[in-house]
């Protein structure tokens, strides 16, 4: 069996599964949706947001990239915090970044000129990791740099996203949160919470607003 066929079998074999367990389930599905959760992750295959997080379909609102980033300027992006915020009213904003991004270690990497539109999508992840070379030049290993960047790259997201019109502005303003999810145990890591959004803001990028 190819393997789209082979999902297309999964998927009856879950329909039928997720009815017999709520039978109630598809008919509150199709009523509409309400979640309460925007996640901006990563398009990474291992790091599904629902899978990791035991949310089933409704709970979360989601916005994957290649390295989880949010461009203001990009109406893919944009379009999709502007209906969280304003039509579905979430009270959070979630973005993921994972350890060993591929979109992170790229972006310390010289470019590559048969991806052209991964270069210009990542070059904010060049210049985040330019504005922070000499933190991530003292770790020791290609590994830890480019984790260290994950995190940064989180943090830096999360700081546009709140200083955003869209999020700024907002009647009910949502919180704002980073987490950092690791391939070696599938823990998620919180890296800034919307609860103490001051204080972490503090810690983790004053090197990055005073530069
Ligand atoms: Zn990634």
């Amino acid at each position: 069996m190819n393997r789209p066929k082979r999902l297309l079998v999964a998927n009856v074999a879950w329909a039928h599964d997720t009815a017999e367990r709520n039978p109630e389930f598809f008919r509150e599905l199709a009523r509409g949706q309400n979640p309460h959760v925007l996640w901006i992750g990563c398009s990474d295959s291992r790091v599904p947001a629902e899978t990791i997080t035991h949310c089933e379909p409704g709970d979360l609102f989601v916005h994957r990239n290649i390295a989880n980033l949010f461009n203001p300027d990009d109406d893919n992006s944009a379009s999709v915090l502007e209906y969280a915020v304003r039509v579905l009213k979430v009270a959070h904003v979630i973005v993921c970044g994972h350890y060993g991004c591929g979109g992170v270690r790229a972006s310390l990497l010289p470019p590559d000129p048969s991806l052209p539109h991964v270069n210009r999508r990542i070059a904010p992840l060049c210049s985040l990791a330019r504005t922070h070379h000499d933190e991530l030049d003292a770790r020791a290993s290609e590994r830890e740099r480019v984790d260290r960047l994950a995190e940064l790259n989180v943090l830096e997201q999360v700081r546009q996203l709140r200083a955003n019109p869209i999020v700024r502005d907002a009647e009910q303003a949502p919180l704002v949160h980073g987490w950092i999810f690791a391939l070696e145990d599938g823990r998620l890591k919180v890296l800034t919470s919307g609860y103490e959004a001051d204080d972490a803001m503090t810690c983790e990028t004053a090197a990055h607003s005073a530069a």
